[in-house]
């Protein structure tokens, strides 16, 4: 176990698992066209197909780490953060939910994991996080919190005072600053 699991004292960091940490969204799109095969179908049928193909055992388990994501890890990790995966757990899959904490046990071991409804239930100081909807829910209730949120294509044009986008190293030195008075106290 790692000395920043070990700091119950420390500033937590929440980090959210997909679009984040893991590659959901390139696998499903990936398995989604598999199934379909070149057939068009409507919105509301490629939902159902998405759902399927996700359930199948060992989907979420095996999904793929982004580097963006585990970059800004590395930087918490060593600012002395302690790190806990905070994720959304589908409300029709509960083996999703025990292939996520599946997937941190084995890429990033020194984490606490909470599979959850509702993010805003849980407390921290930074949160990382793609998603601006889950983004803006858990900051209403810590409007002093700093958001780091990896750039993704969903994420484009959304602007917030305490998010930082983070699509290049440089990016992620720019928000060092904030973190660091975070990290101490
Ligand atoms: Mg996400």
């Amino acid at each position: 176990m790692s000395a920043s699991r070990r700091r119950t004292d420390a500033p937590v960091a929440v980090v959210d698992l997909d679009g984040t940490l893991c590659d959901y969204d390139g696998a499903a799109a990936r398995d989604v066209a598999r199934a379909l095969g070149g057939d068009r179908v409507s919105a509301a049928t490629r939902l159902r197909i998405e759902r399927l193909v996700t359930s199948q055992p060992g989907w979420w388990a095996s999904l793929k780490p982004l580097p963006t994501g585990f970059r800004i890890l590395r930087l918490l990790r060593g600012m002395g953060f302690r790190l806990a995966v905070l994720t959304k757990g589908p409300a029709g899959s509960h083996g999703a939910w025990s292939e996520k904490v599946a997937w941190c046990a084995r890429h990033l071991p020194d984490a606490d994991v909470t599979v959850t409804h509702d993010k805003a239930l849980v407390h921290g100081r930074v949160m990382v996080d793609d998603w601006p909807e889950a983004i803006e829910g858990w900051l209403r209730w810590r409007p002093q919190a700093l958001v780091l949120m990896p750039a993704q294509p969903w994420n484009r044009g959304f602007r917030h005072p305490n998010v930082r986008r983070i699509a290049t190293a440089k990016d992620l030195a720019r928000a060092k600053p904030g973190l660091a008075a975070i990290a101490r106290g």
